[in-house]
């Protein structure tokens, strides 16, 4: 199956050498798409910059001058004019969670209201269109900050009275801001069984009024009495797709999604097969579990699914002081944080991951967690020193002891980092780490890239926002988006513009086996690319930020424009 995959792609490739090589075919075949006056970085060596690009089928065919192009430009060519402005190839986002970001977007927002009345508008809006047996889901309510209180009559906290008139059949559950209360109507009460008899757990409160009844808070542990179903077939549809739109409206044509099950696998499967995955997903099984039921690494005939890596979980993290460490918490010193997973089945995934041609990417961020997965990997190719290709990968590499940094390059193992989770540690990750900790081993990608060590980039949304500039904005400045502290946090590990596109673009297709085919802008290669309203590569630090998506362009498709819906 994957070999026959494989000489169709040789073949594409074929395709267009000849193309390229035969003046006279050339001539004749016009193109389905043409970018002219553009600033192009290709990200090929041989062409660092063009102006053109046309496009047959879902391949690049030419690349250069407008003059290059033109003589491909027929009829049913279409053609965008860049207008000078900067295009760059297929942007990758190599560490996300694609199901995660669409759910996201199906929760209720209440960040910033008012008060009780616009959360019953929110609550309104996201009823509309909703199925049978669904729920309405929420956070992010703070009544201390509502400038409208007059509804918060009971213990400080408003009654779920009128948000129950207003939706009296969908069960509605909404976090407050902190995570520590939720506000349910009397539909989600009703379907748990909470009323007047039902008794406060330990460490928890069912808030009541002066009549005995529930008012529809439920204070800590008494979250723990409302069992929020698990999604719907229609939710679940419904989130993956605003999963993609999303990335696409960031200019996002590929996607590592890290961590998907059984079910979710089947469901993007179906997606690929109907045509409907409208960006590339690069599937890492959720455990060694899902890898081994799966058997065997597959791509979709397409490209646009491949199921190739597994997800394991080194250690915890760093906030919350679960990243394992070799020295103890400098704000915490008895605690030097912990495995989630034994070493032992990182070793078992490695050893499975070299037989079977699975790529192992294992969650690193504490120094100790980061050696022991690297101890793990290390022992497992020890024993398949004939796999040379199996682009081991260590996701997040936060924090690393000096010793371990050319161990990457000596073991060929990617640092899969964020670039973006830098200036959001690193203004408190000196509390957790030390100051000479966090300078020696925090977010080094200037000591990892100097050992030869590739470093691709993501955002690990929907943990930050799905925004591929911000994160190549942090890894080019190590800088808060205000511009703080001036030269970026230890800044000399800062990456250059080049570095940093690269690790969206071309090391980020080495980080799932697909450098030949995407990447770069050459001719043979899939025809993905991004265009960007601010030349990222040439503007000052400070307008980085502002660049906005123009086109993302997939296959050879456009699939989002800015100022128009999607397109296929
Ligand atoms: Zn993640």
């Amino acid at each position: 199956m994957r070999k026959s995959v494989f000489a169709v792609i040789i073949a594409g490739i074929m395709t267009m050498v000849w193309f390229a090589g035969g003046e006279a075919q050339v001539r004749k075949s016009s193109a389905d798409l043409a970018l002219i006056n553009g600033t192009v970085y290709t990200m090929d060596g041989s062409r660092p910059k063009a102006q053109a690009v046309a496009v047959i089928g879902n391949r690049i065919a030419v690349v250069g001058v407008n003059e290059d192009v033109e003589p491909f430009i027929g009829p049913d060519t279409r053609v965008i004019d860049l207008e000078g402005q900067a295009m760059v190839p297929g942007l990758k986002e190599s560490h996300g969670h694609l199901m995660g970001i669409g759910v996201a977007k199906m929760t209720v927002d209440l960040v910033g209201i008012s008060g009780y009345d616009e959360l019953i508008e929110r609550v309104l809006a996201a009823a509309e269109g909703i199925e049978e047996g669904e729920w309405i889901t929420g956070r992010g309510w703070h009544e201390e900050k509502w400038s409208d209180r007059s509804s918060l009559t009971v213990r400080g906290f408003m009654t779920h009275h009128r948000l129950s008139e207003a939706v009296p059949d969908i069960p509605v559950f909404l976090r407050r801001a902190d995570g520590h209360a939720a506000f349910a109507n009397a539909r989600t009460m009703e379907l748990m069984g909470i009323d007047r008899d039902t008794q406060s757990p330990e460490g928890g409160d069912v808030i009541k009024d002066a009549d005995g009844n529930p008012t529809g808070i439920l204070v800590d542990k008494a979250m723990g009495l409302v069992n929020v179903p698990s999604f719907t077939d229609n939710q679940r549809r419904q989130a993956l797709e605003l999963g993609i739109q999303e990335c696409l409206a960031n200019g996002i044509t590929m996607f590592d999604d890290a961590g998907v099950g059984l079910d979710g696998i089947e469901l993007y499967k179906e997606y690929a097969d109907q045509g409907k995955l409208d960006m590339r997903v690069y599937v890492m099984a959720s455990n060694l579990h899902t890898m081994r039921a799966l058997q065997k690494p597959w791509s979709h005939a397409d490209g646009f699914l491949s199921v190739r890596a597994v997800k394991m979980y080194g250690d915890g993290a760093l906030g919350s002081r679960g990243a394992w460490l070799l020295e103890p918490y400098h704000d915490d010193p008895g605690n030097s944080g912990f495995y989630t997973t034994p070493p032992d089945s990182i070793y078992e995934a490695a050893r499975y991951g070299l037989e079977h041609g699975w790529q192992v990417c294992t969650h690193a961020i504490g120094d100790r967690g980061n050696r022991m997965m690297l101890d793990m990997y290390e022992k497992a190719m020890k024993e398949f020193p004939h796999v040379k290709d199996h682009r081991f990968r260590d996701e997040h590499t936060q924090i690393l002891d000096e010793a371990d940094i050319p161990r990457f390059a000596r073991l060929g193992v990617i640092a899969s980092m964020q670039g973006i989770h830098a200036t959001s540690d690193l203004p408190w990750a000196p509390d957790r780490l030390g100051h000479a900790r966090t300078e020696e081993g925090g977010y080094v990608w200037q000591k990892l890239l100097k050992e030869g060590v590739k470093i691709i980039n993501g955002t690990d949304a929907p943990v930050e926002d799905i925004s591929p500039i911000a994160s190549f904005y942090a890894s080019v400045t190590r800088e808060r988006p205000d511009g703080t502290p001036e030269g970026g946090m230890f800044g000399d590990q800062r990456m250059s513009r080049h570095e940093a596109l690269r690790s969206y673009t071309l090391d980020a297709a080495f980080g799932s086996f697909h450098e030949d085919l995407l990447g770069s802008i050459e001719p043979g290669k899939l025809a993905d690319f991004t265009v960007l309203s601010k030349d990222i590569m040439t503007v000052p630090e400070n307008q980085i930020l502002d660049t906005e998506i123009l086109y993302t362009i997939v296959d050879g498709k456009v699939r989002y424009e800015r100022g128009r819906a999607a397109m296929p």
